[in-house]
């Protein structure tokens, strides 16, 4: 092999995984098409990235790059008066320059030892045996590569004709202007036909973008969507005095609809970033869900890598996280949508605000429904929290703890020691996703205590051998409150298990 993996494509995505993979000792080729990443759109990005550069150990590298930091937030979205958010701390509303943050990852990738290929092209690829044969147009001449894996990380632009749409079509255009007419903060106003969003970039310059129905310039002007454009920002309240900058710019247009690779790894081949699964612009967290994602992959790589038995393992780890990300995002996205001033009338809002009926047959489709759907029986679920008075708490402490008859044990693939690896996970239904670890403890050995009948005060002190007595204190109330605990005591009874129980005295 001439390496482990082939990465296609230097964004955010590929990047990381490039970089998470030299970190675990596997050797990596980048080929990126063009001569220097060109830093898509994807400006604005969220405090999670700073987590996920630090655990790269290039934490540096926000500051190295032109940025702006906590930028505060005005916003008219779910009434038409206009709000002011500060920023919540100093990573977030932050905007910083993509094309020099990307290009600053391939670096550190090269300094690494990522062998890296600009302006090249993978002219063709075929399974080789165990692995791939990748053919390479770099500097006028065909190079062949034998790779294990190859990892699709070219964006959007990746395999179209096997992705399925996640919501309705939406269409970004947008505009630059210099930014001295406009203050220092992210804009964002909800329109009866669609929604704007502007902000500072770190070049002195300032983005608009206005996201809509496809059909809608079309229809208000065909072939002219300036216009529309201009009379979008015209009867707005925040971006007014844009309106005359759109004729005076250069107008550029996307495709912004959140789709799902159907095949995300399949014949040697590994989707990540946007080339997996593409969201919807509304959160502003593609970067940090791309790289986030890709930091999961490349666990799921190193444990096929290193133990061949456990493949399919890390196939069902990669495929489940995928679907699960796709799902929590077009939930997230639908309740965003749905709280908006205008979504009671107007189709745009009401289209985007419920669930999308994907017409694929496939099982993606169908995985991602189903997760959908848990999302929402979890979210109509009544809130099973519970306040302990002063006074009852010792009674509380003395009371038996027992775990509710509707828990269940399953195998889950998780993460350990950098692999993934099948271990004990709870499910219940107030949980949202079966857990197999709290606060980094391993739920079975912590309940395995409540095989004997004992109080919450034993519970406590057996688990505070283990971990500090605040957190597993911390943990117990947790678990009473989603009523996984059950309390002998009524005043740690979970509000919905005391309610369902008076209902059949
Ligand atoms: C309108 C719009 C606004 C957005 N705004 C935000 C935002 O504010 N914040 C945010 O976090 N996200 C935002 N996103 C999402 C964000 O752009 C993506 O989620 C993010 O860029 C995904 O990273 P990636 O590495 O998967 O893909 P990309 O960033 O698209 O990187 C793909 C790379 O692959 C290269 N490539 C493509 N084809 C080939 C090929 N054939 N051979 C070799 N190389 C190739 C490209 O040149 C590029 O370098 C927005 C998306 C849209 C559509």
């Amino acid at each position: 092999m001439d390496a482990d993996v082939l990465v296609i494509g230097a964004g955010p995505a590929g990047l990381c995984a490039a970089l998470r993979l030299l970190q675990l000792g596997y050797r990596v080729i980048i080929v990126e098409r063009q001569t220097t990443p060109p830093g898509n759109l994807g400006e604005a990005i969220t405090g999670g990235v700073a987590n996920i550069l630090d655990f790269l150990v290039v934490s540096d590298l926000l500051d190295a790059v032109p940025h702006h930091r906590a930028l505060p937030t005005r916003l008219i979205w779910s009434s038409r008066t206009a709000e002011q958010r500060p920023a919540n701390d100093s990573a977030s509303g932050t905007m910083i320059a993509r094309a020099q943050f990307d290009a600053a990852l391939l670096s550190r990738a090269a300094d690494r030892g990522a062998r890296c290929l600009l302006s090249a092209t993978v002219r063709a690829m075929a399974r080789d045996g165990e692995g791939m044969r990748v053919n390479v147009e770099h500097g006028g001449q065909h190079q062949t590569f034998r790779v294990r894996l190859v990892l699709d990380a070219r964006g959007r632009s990746a395999g179209a004709q096997n992705r399925i749409a996640t919501a309705p079509p939406l269409l970004a255009l947008w505009c630059e202007f210099e930014a001295t007419s406009m203050p220092a903060e992210t804009r964002v106003e909800a329109l009866a036909d669609g929604w704007l969003w502007g902000a500072p970039l770190p070049n002195g310059r300032y983005r608009v973008m206005a996201f809509c129905d496809p059909a809608t310039p079309r229809r208000h002007a065909p072939s002219q969507p300036p216009i529309w454009l201009k009379a979008a920002l015209a009867r707005s309240h925040l971006f007014v005095q844009c309106a005359d900058a759109v004729a005076a710019t250069e107008l550029r247009a996307c495709a912004a609809t959140p789709s799902i690779s159907e095949h995300a790894w399949q014949d040697g081949v590994l989707r990540l970033g946007d080339a997996a699964f593409a969201l919807d612009p509304l959160s502003s967290s593609g970067v940090e869900k791309a790289m986030r994602f890709s930091l999961q992959a490349a666990t799921a790589i190193h444990t096929a890598f290193t133990d061949n038995a456990s493949a399919p393992l890390a196939q069902t780890y990669f495929q489940q996280t995928l679907i699960d990300t796709a799902a929590r995002h077009c939930f997230w996205t639908e309740r965003y949508y749905a709280q908006a001033w205008p979504a009671a009338d107007s189709p745009f809002w009401q289209a985007r605000a419920q669930p999308f009926p994907v017409q694929t047959p496939s099982a993606t489709a169908r995985t991602l429904g189903a997760a959908r759907r848990l999302l929402q029986m979890q979210t109509d679920r009544p809130p099973s929290a519970t306040a302990i008075r002063a006074d009852t708490l010792a009674h509380a402490l003395l009371a038996p703890v027992f775990l509710s008859q509707a828990s269940t044990w399953i195998e889950l693939p998780c993460v350990v020691d950098d692999r993934v690896q099948l271990r004990a996970a709870l499910q219940h239904p107030n949980l949202e996703r079966p857990l197999a670890f709290v606060e980094g403890y391993d739920l079975l050995s912590l309940l395995h205590a409540l095989v004997e009948q004992m109080s919450l005060s034993t519970l406590l002190s057996q688990w505070s051998h283990r971990m500090p007595a605040r957190t597993a204190a911390r943990i117990a109330g947790w678990l009473l409150n989603k009523g996984v605990l059950l309390s002998g005591s009524e005043s740690l009874q979970p509000a919905v298990t005391t309610a369902s129980a008076l209902s059949h005295r």
